[in-house]
């Protein structure tokens, strides 16, 4: 098989889709790679590391996309890549659709194969291939949100951990999966007074045996999520339904309970946010203000963090890229059956319940 891997175009995206360990792989077991040239230097992997693995180097992402059966990928296609898939060609890559008709329609209409990281589940459940993420994106914010509670940021001027004398900050968190989970274990590292609501009662049992004691796990209904508004200095977005839009907790009044100078950060924002008064923003102009409130909603974190980020995703999705590569996609599902509900859109056609009913698609 021919595998396309272009640089990625999102603003501020440093992340490149196959290591040149990966390029090895599969070149020795008799495919072709196709990377185009400095797609690794925002994660510090130069061209010649590529070279000397085996990929043939590409001058131009036009190139990539009319020749590769499967383009690898981290961010959904931006708009000037969506014109260029073409019909049958798998693209494996982040896509979170539920986020946007737009780019389920311009998908549709290429007629390819997409396949999503985001909703590739194992047998136990798991996403393995938006855990890494979730993991970076998880510490992440609770960094970003000490950063923005300082005051030259437009922040209460708040310290995480407080000092002797003076309480820490409180930070809740809505979501107790693999984000919420590793932002309380940063947070509760930084002494910070912690707070996480799931509305799963498993998940709960097992935070609150593995968490310090000054992370306290809460159920999530409408009372506990308002109580918590009161009282939260930073707010961290990180509940998930599979390939569905994620449910708005927080709504737009709720903001005027908080105190001025606090903030949001919404993870779940790739999934349509979980906070009302979020929408997308880029590493450039990560932050907006809304009733006082900072919001950061940065649509794709890890890409700052590219060399950490980009090591975690390739050594979660290479053995998949593998199975695509070895078996062709029918024979891959067949045998490696989180596949199957990865592939979103098969052949232009939507073949995900969630994304077709966000849509009110065919399905
Ligand atoms: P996860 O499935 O591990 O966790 C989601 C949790 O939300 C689950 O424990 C679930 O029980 C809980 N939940 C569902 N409904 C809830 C509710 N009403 N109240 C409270 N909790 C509820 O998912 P994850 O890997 O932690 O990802 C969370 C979100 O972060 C996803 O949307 C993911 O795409 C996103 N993400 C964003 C970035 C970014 O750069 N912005 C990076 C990585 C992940």
């Amino acid at each position: 098989m021919i595998i396309g891997v272009p640089k990625e175009v999102k603003t501020d995206e440093y992340r490149i889709a196959v290591l040149p360990v990966g390029v090895e792989e599969l070149v020795s077991r008799g495919h072709d790679v196709l990377v185009e040239a400095g797609a690794g230097l925002g994660s510090g992997l130069p061209d010649h590391d590529y070279l000397k693995a085996g990929a043939e180097l590409c001058a131009s992402a036009d190139e990539i996309f009319e020749r590769a059966d499967m383009i690898v990928k981290v961010k959904e296609p931006q708009p000037e890549e969506c014109s260029k898939v073409r019909s049958g060609q798998i693209v494996f890559t982040y896509f979170h659709f539920a986020a946007s008709l737009e780019l389920t329609n311009a998908m549709i209409q290429s007629g390819g194969t997409c396949i999503a990281y985001e909703t590739l589940r194992d047998d136990n459940g798991r996403l393995p291939l938006l855990t890494p993420m979730s993991e970076v994106a998880g510490r992440m914010s609770i960094q970003q949100g000490a950063k923005y509670l300082e005051r030259p940021q437009m922040g209460r001027g708040i310290l995480l951990g407080g000092v002797p004398g003076v309480a820490p900050a409180h930070i809740t968190i809505l979501g107790g999966g693999v984000v919420g989970a590793n932002a309380a274990k940063i947070a509760a590292g930084f002494q910070a007074d912690v707070a996480i609501l799931d509305t799963n009662l498993d998940r709960l049992r097992y935070l609150d045996d593995v968490m310090p004691p000054n992370v306290n796990c809460l159920y999530s209904d409408r009372y506990t999520i308002l109580e918590q508004l009161r009282r939260a200095d930073l707010v961290i977005g990180s509940v998930l339904i599979p390939g569905a839009k994620a449910p708005q907790l927080v709504r737009a009044e709720d903001l005027r309970l908080m105190n001025p100078g606090s903030v949001v950060i919404d993870v779940a924002v790739d999934q349509g946010g979980c906070i009302e008064t979020s929408h997308p923003t880029t590493h450039s102009h990560p932050t907006f203000i809304v009733d006082d409130v900072v919001h950061y909603c940065v649509a794709n974190m890890p890409g700052a963090v590219g060399r950490t980020s980009t090591f975690a995703l390739c050594n979660a999705t290479l053995p998949w890229v593998i199975s695509l590569a070895d078996n062709g996609l029918e024979k891959a599902i067949e045998q490696f059956t989180p596949l199957r509900a990865a592939v979103n859109i098969d052949r232009g056609n939507v073949v995900n319940k969630a994304v077709a009913d966000v849509f009110g698609l065919p399905y």
